[in-house]
């Protein structure tokens, strides 16, 4: 069983898989505590029904090859019997995580956007497919280089404005992606899609 917040099938907005259709299922649960965090309602499990795994992934089938499982932070709990049953029909699993607690489950593809109030557990690092930071003001520049430095070689570098800072961060981001481009720019697309 797992705090099912809600899913939904869209369009992935941000990051490598951009603009490829994904199911999204949303667990409760994070005790981050951003204070910019848009899914403030996913912070408290016990407001959302236990769900069985069985349950999740019968509807996920229906819609999709890849379900992107985010929070709130999925790793909270423990990832590996969903993962399991999303791979045994042959789903693809991607992960939206703080990195907040040991790695847990089965994944295709690791994005990991570290919090400054609750850094990673370190093994996650070398695992992340993508590190994707999110800039709310000049300091997480700085925040963005270290948490690079940890991350494998191939791990594909994100810069992606909070949502509510865009307007006032953007062309930082775009002026420090040219004159460090091993950077990539992130955007929320969904949001500008009006989509969920
Ligand atoms: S880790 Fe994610 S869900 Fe948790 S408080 Fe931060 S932004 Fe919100």
């Amino acid at each position: 069983m797992l705090p099912l917040m809600e899913e939904f099938y869209t369009i992935q907005g941000e990051g490598y898989h951009k603009g490829k259709a994904a199911y999204f299922v949303r667990i409760g649960g994070c005790d981050v505590g951003c204070h910019w965090c848009d899914v403030k309602e996913s912070w408290n499990p016990d407001i959302h029904p236990p769900t069985s795994i069985d349950a999740i992934v019968d509807q996920a089938k229906k819609y999709a090859k890849t379900i992107v499982v985010t929070g709130g932070e999925p790793l909270t709990w423990d990832m590996g019997p969903l993962t399991a049953a999303l791979k045994e029909v042959g789903l693809d699993t991607h992960i939206e995580t703080s990195g907040a607690y040991p790695l847990s489950g089965q994944w295709d593809w690791i994005c990991l956007s570290p919090k400054k109030i609750k850094l990673p557990v370190a093994p996650i690092y070398k695992k992340a497919h993508e590190l994707k930071v999110i800039i709310y003001n000049q300091d997480d520049f700085r925040f963005a280089e270290e948490q690079a430095a940890q991350v494998g070689p191939d791990c594909i570098l994100y810069l992606q404005p909070e949502w509510s800072k865009r307007d006032k961060m953007m062309p930082k981001i775009v002026d420090y992606v040219m004159a460090n481009p091993k950077w990539v720019v992130s955007l929320q697309t969904h949001k500008y899609l009006n989509i969920p």
